[in-house]
């Protein structure tokens, strides 16, 4: 007797890569400060094949080089404010365009208002990208407890945690004995501060994809190295149809062969 359901199971793959062919995914990433969010951008590159998009560098990379576009912006970015929707929806639509975006890309910083999440909706189905959202998801509270215990040595530059990675004698760097400090980033209520932004302007973004057919992929951010939760990441995205399963495949050997 035929086995039916590994017939099915293969043409459910076929089907499934077949999908992922047509439309390139757009990964939306979102992570509040201090859920690694960096690390994973880059990380993510090796299963999508495509660039990480991040609308701060590309906007700190025009301010560089003096363009048009940095002069403009520059003072706003100082000031901490956002910088226009149609200035940020103009730059992501034009490096979607690149010929490095075509196996897929992670969007980082983007989009930031419901405005451009719209706007970005409509650009991905222009470019055939299918969009997907992954939401590492944090406790604050964690954050919060790591964040504030890191101390800095000021002449050197080594970095410290109370808990994890203590020095020596408490507040005393081992390697040149000066006394550590707290970097103003780090102290408890800057951290809450900027945990308590991320959270009102990101949480109706996230809100809005939740009411599109926009895949929701929801991440542990804690936890796992970030190894291990990138592999989770990708997983997500093979089951979801938005890459092809050889693609994580690929990406266990590779590591498998690193690991040798
Ligand atoms: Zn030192």
């Amino acid at each position: 007797m035929p086995d039916v359901s590994a017939a099915a199971g293969v043409q459910r793959v076929k089907y499934l890569e077949e999908q992922a062919s047509k439309f390139a995914p757009a990964v939306i990433l979102f992570g509040s400060p201090g859920s690694g969010k960096g690390t994973q951008a880059k990380l993510l590159r090796r299963c999508l094949q495509g660039p990480h998009i991040s609308t701060g560098d590309m906007l700190r990379q025009h301010i560089s080089e003096g363009d048009e576009i940095g002069r403009n912006v520059q003072g706003v970015m100082k000031s901490g404010r956002l910088v226009s929707d149609d200035l940020a929806n103009h730059l992501v639509e034009e490096r979607l365009q690149h010929d490095d975006c075509s196996s897929g890309v992670i969007l980082d910083g983007y989009p930031r208002t419901i405005n451009q999440a719209g706007v970005l909706l409509e650009m991905t189905k222009r470019h055939r990208f299918q969009p997907a959202v992954v939401h590492l998801v944090v406790d604050y509270e964690k954050i919060v407890a790591r964040l504030s215990g890191r101390r800095q040595c000021p002449v050197c530059g080594t970095l410290y945690s109370v808990t994890t990675n203590p020095p020596k004698i408490a507040g005393i760097c081992d390697l040149d004995g000066a006394a550590l400090v707290t970097r103003e980033d780090d102290r408890e209520s800057v951290i809450r501060e900027r945990l308590e932004q991320y959270e009102l302007q990101t949480r109706p973004i996230l809100e809005y994809f939740r009411q599109t057919d926009v895949p929701m992929i929801e991440i542990d951010g804690q936890g796992s190295t970030p190894e291990e939760i990138m592999q989770q990441v990708c997983g997500a995205l093979a089951a979801s149809g938005l890459i092809a399963a050889s693609a994580v495949d690929a990406l266990s050997c590779s590591e498998a062969n690193v690991r040798q």
